[in-house]
């Protein structure tokens, strides 16, 4: 049987702290990021992409801040974003006539707002939509692999979007049994410690050694809202 790359993508990333859907996501978001850099110069399509998507999403333009030696593709495509936001203000109809006129004339200023909106979606949040779909696919394909399994029952579970996405996308009865059993199994685990770290910070225990429960604050705001900057923000639910 040939498994997917996904399949072994997966199992490494049960390794990783915190959601292994999460983790592969934000390589791929890294990944897809560094090659729409380095294909500006060759690949016009990425600059009208830039255009049309008025820059990526808050997350992913952030997120650009990291790729610090790529500086001069950053600018060029942000370059591209603005000359066409400005081009849109100065294609307004508006425009022409006074201020004042301007601003108690009707339409103009919603019109211009909706045309200044994204006319496609952000690039980075578009591939991670779609691979996020690919691993949840393997995910609830081959949990009843042992391998995988036992790999998953050691992780830090499916933050709770990623519960929910794959919860959607289960195709039968065993593999919801056992996406179920799994995840429900990690998560009491995780409200024990939380629990535990709550008792011994009372007074009354103060002195008591903290143990594996000492991140599980931590962990639980992981788990609940998923990985920090993993979710664009102009995902579509
Ligand atoms: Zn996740
Ligand atoms: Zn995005």
């Amino acid at each position: 049987m040939t498994l997917p790359f996904s399949y072994y993508d997966l199992i490494e990333a049960c390794a990783q702290p915190g959601c292994p859907v999460c983790s592969l996501l934000l390589r791929d978001a890294h990944r897809f990021i560094d090659s729409l850099l380095y294909e500006y110069v060759t690949k016009p399509s990425t600059n009208d992409t830039f255009r049309a998507a008025r820059g990526l999403c808050n997350v992913h333009n952030w997120q650009l801040t990291r790729f610090g030696s790529q500086v001069l593709g950053i600018a060029i495509l942000q370059d591209a974003a603005l000359d066409e936001v400005l081009k849109l203000i100065e294609a307004n109809p508006a425009q022409a006539s006074s201020a004042l006129s301007r601003w108690l004339g009707s339409n103009a200023r919603p019109a211009l707002a909706d045309r200044l909106e994204p006319e496609r979606p952000c690039p980075v949040c578009e591939s991670v939509a779609e691979t996020e779909k690919m691993y949840l696919d393997t995910l609830n394909t081959y949990l009843g692999n042992e391998r995988f399994q036992s790999a998953f029952r050691d992780s830090a579970g499916l933050c709770l979007p990623h519960f929910r996405a794959a919860l959607r996308q289960v195709a039968d009865a065993d593999a919801l049994e056992r996406l179920l059993t799994l995840q429900t199994t990690i998560w009491q685990q995780l409200k024990r410690e939380l629990e535990t770290f709550i008792t011994k910070n009372d007074y009354r225990y103060a002195g008591d050694p903290m143990g594996v429960e000492r991140d599980s604050w931590l962990r639980a705001i992981s788990t609940l809202a998923g990985k920090d900057e993993v979710f664009g923000t102009r995902r579509e639910k």
